[in-house]
């Protein structure tokens, strides 16, 4: 099927249809940027890379320093925006100087075409006045930002002079990247030097520590903490509850129950433990409604999907580890006739369990059964935009008869989730997140050798070879594409559809895509609802504006859908690109959207080092119907999840996790029961004792 390379949506009103042109002709500038440099970016060199006219451009922004004024701008209001959603969800000083450090170093933030193309600015600004002010107004508001944090924790002039220093630390490493051609591109080493001299400063001018076991630093006491999350329905903007938030006294003090609490849990038998679990399973499925319908108001997702699969997800893993509780056991060994040996299988003691704000109650089921089968205590910090299911969770926990402080839910933001991942008597750490939230959490852990399991993010390959069931394949690919509008880590993103049966492949799918129905996600024929937050629908939408600007055409969807009622809300339209290649930004990164990118194939071979060729390795799938082909491909494929015929189904009993940047670790399934225990090996003496001495 081919398709006008400029096509966009026929449905998109005249405003947006602009919009998204001017948008389009940025994203072609930036490009330019960071390939040719300013000099070689004409108005001429850019129409011609986008494919239209040099009047058109000129209709749009008059000359070149029209062009690239403007496009100065979104790069400069791009850093503004992403630094506001970090400090949107930071609210400590601390956490709004990290909010800043990271808006800016951070792995997913720090890439080769932003910085070149700010490094084709930087020669510039002194000598044109329209891009020193674009420069002025980002200095002094990173400045800005970071004074007003600090001088809540310093006196004014050293504040002012540690945000100086801050601000020109991160444009060094920017402008070394950029003027090295990204050789000396370590922004993770960066970011960790540069959170560390923070710490040190504020630990040289903060009140003395606190006595406490816990091994908070000096600074994380020294910040204030917010007093509570403001939980948002995603679908409609309204206020769902105040949430209060814990800080270092209530994190070591939860921790002291815990320990308590979990001395007494492990001391059970395994069958006692796993009655409790059976019962909390028992308490969630006679529950199912209420909770899907409180989980559909937190997280914007269709109820058509909590229904059916959030809370039973959860119900099911308590169930398989509450069956697995009562047969947990060590092995014994024969060593002759003077000695035997024996393991006994034994709890770590007290862990934390972080979630993502996708599957909230089903994350948190996730982490607590295997976690409380094993005999341990858990503390659990939902995301920070999802707090309230987690606290449903502790209530059937204590009405199934979990003795008090076995589980218990902490809420905040990252700081909270750091006060666990640094605690010296937490033993382990389990996070679903993001890759560069993974890293902070591993390097943290890293300090009092904390067990760690890391369930991250992905950008996972579906094949779908010539000889596919075509209605089967189509369906994966919706499954792996649109589910919970797309925020699914398993999600496989980069569909790969055999050259020969493309066009019949992408008519059917075109077909079924625009049949679907984004709406208010408490109706039961909703099929996609909302996105997480505003933030988050702005970032998916920039990759679809990346995307056409890189030239991929858009086959379905493309735009916010901001109909009735969802006005108030962050919906997306389920997008498919056709039309990709695996360089395109849309085909690289993960969006955590509803945007599928179609890429063709016509080799086995070539297919498998495509799909690999990525630093995720969570999930893939295969649609063949040649079985030798299907166990072949999937051997070779990278991936710590996999699936032939099908996609995202996650039944309990299979281990669940990634490979390379996606993690480590497993959940669910007995692999599980590895990362929740520790093994004792013991000696035992049968005879004399014969000493050489
Ligand atoms: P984040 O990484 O932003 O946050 C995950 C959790 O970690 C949140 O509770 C967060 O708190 C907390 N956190 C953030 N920073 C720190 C820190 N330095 N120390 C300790 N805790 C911290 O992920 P999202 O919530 O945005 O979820 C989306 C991501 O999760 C995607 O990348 C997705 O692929 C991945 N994911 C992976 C899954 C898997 O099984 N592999 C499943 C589901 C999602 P706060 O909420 O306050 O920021």
């Amino acid at each position: 099927m081919e398709l006008n390379r400029q096509s966009t949506p026929a449905v998109l009103p005249r405003d947006e249809l602009e919009e998204s042109r001017r948008r389009q002709l940025i994203e072609v500038t930036i490009d330019s940027l960071a390939e040719v440099g300013y000099v070689g970016s004409t108005l001429a060199q850019i129409a011609s890379r986008a494919d239209v006219s040099p009047g058109l451009v000129a209709h749009y922004f008059r000359d070149k320093d029209g062009l690239l004024a403007a496009t100065f701008r979104t790069l400069a209001r791009r850093v503004a925006q992403r630094v506001q959603a970090r400090l949107s969800l930071a609210y400590t000083p601390r956490g709004r100087i990290q909010a800043v450090i990271d808006a800016n170093l951070a792995p997913e933030e720090f890439d080769r075409r932003t910085g070149t193309a700010w490094l084709a600015f930087w020669g510039q600004v002194l000598h044109a006045d329209s891009l020193k002010r674009v420069q002025k107004a980002y200095q002094s508001r990173t400045l800005s930002n970071l004074c007003h944090a600090l001088k809540r924790l310093l006196p004014a002039r050293e504040a002012r002079s540690l945000a100086a220093m801050i601000a020109a630390m991160i444009d060094g490493v920017w402008l070394r990247a950029a003027l090295s051609n990204w050789r000396e591109a370590d922004s993770e080493s960066a970011r960790a030097l540069l959170t560390a001299f923070v710490d040190g400063r504020l630990r040289e001018s903060a009140p003395p520590a606190i006595e406490s076991a816990s091994d908070a630093t000096v600074s994380d006491r020294a910040r204030d903490y917010p007093a509570s999350i403001t939980s948002i329905n995603p679908a409609t903007g309204a206020v769902l509850a105040e949430v209060r938030v814990d800080g270092p006294r209530e994190i070591d003090a939860a921790v002291g129950r815990a320990e308590e609490a979990q001395r007494r849990w492990a001391a059970m038998s395994g069958a006692v433990r796993a009655r409790v679990l059976r019962r909390a399973a028992d308490i969630l499925r006679a529950r199912n409604r209420e909770l899907a319908e409180l989980e559909t108001r937190d997280t914007g997702k269709p109820i058509q999907e909590t229904i059916a699969v959030d809370v039973a997800s959860g119900a099911d893993c308590l169930e398989y580890f509450a069956g697995l509780a009562a047969s947990l056991a060590g092995e014994h060994m024969d060593l002759g006739p003077q000695a035997f040996g024996y393991t006994r299988r034994e709890p770590l003691g007290v862990v934390a369990g972080i979630g993502a704000w996708n599957y909230p109650l089903q994350i948190a089921c996730w982490k607590a059964a295997p976690a409380l089968a094993c005999g341990n205590a858990m503390l659990f910090k939902p995301a920070e935009l999802t707090p309230l299911s987690a606290i449903e969770l502790s209530a059937v926990f204590a009405q199934a008869g979990l003795p008090e402080g076995v589980f218990q839910v902490v809420q905040g933001y990252a700081d909270t989730g750091r006060l666990l991942t640094r605690h010296a008597r937490i033993r382990k750490v389990s996070l679903t997140g993001e890759v560069g939230t993974g890293k902070a959490v591993m390097a943290d852990a890293a300090a009092s050798l904390k067990h760690v399991t890391l369930e991250l993010g992905g950008k996972s390959p579906l094949i779908v070879f010539d000889d596919a069931k075509l209605d089967n394949a189509v369906a994966g690919a919706l499954l792996a594409n649109f589910y919970s509008a797309g925020e699914v880590c398993s999600n496989g993103t980069r569909v790969f559809v055999h050259r020969r049966i493309r066009a019949a492949f992408l008519e059917r799918l075109k077909l079924r895509t625009t049949a679907m129905r984004v709406g208010d996600p408490m109706d039961p024929s909703t099929q996609v609802g909302a996105l997480i937050s505003e933030a988050h629908m702005e970032k998916v939408l920039g990759y679809i504006a990346r995307g056409r600007a890189e030239g991929a055409q858009v086959l379905v969807g493309g735009h916010r859908v901001t109909t009735g009622d969802l006005a108030n809300g962050f919906f997306v339209a389920p997008t498919v690109f056709d039309g990709c290649h695996d360089d395109m930004a849309i085909a690289r990164e993960e969006i955590f959207g509803p945007v599928m990118t179609v890429l063709e194939f016509s080799d086995e071979d070539e297919v498998i080092a495509r799909a690999n060729a990525t630093e995720f390795g969570l999930a893939a799938g295969v649609f063949t119907n040649d079985l030798t082909r299907a166990h072949r491909v999937i051997a070779q494929l990278q991936a710590g999840t996999c699936w032939i015929n099908h996609y995202n189904v996650t039944p309990i009993e299979l281990p669940f996790g990634g490979t390379k940047l996606s993690g480590l670790g497993r959940e669910n399934g007995r692999a599980a029961i590895e990362h929740y225990s520790q093994l004792k090996s013991v000696y035992v003496a049968m005879g004399d004792v014969d000493a050489p001495y």
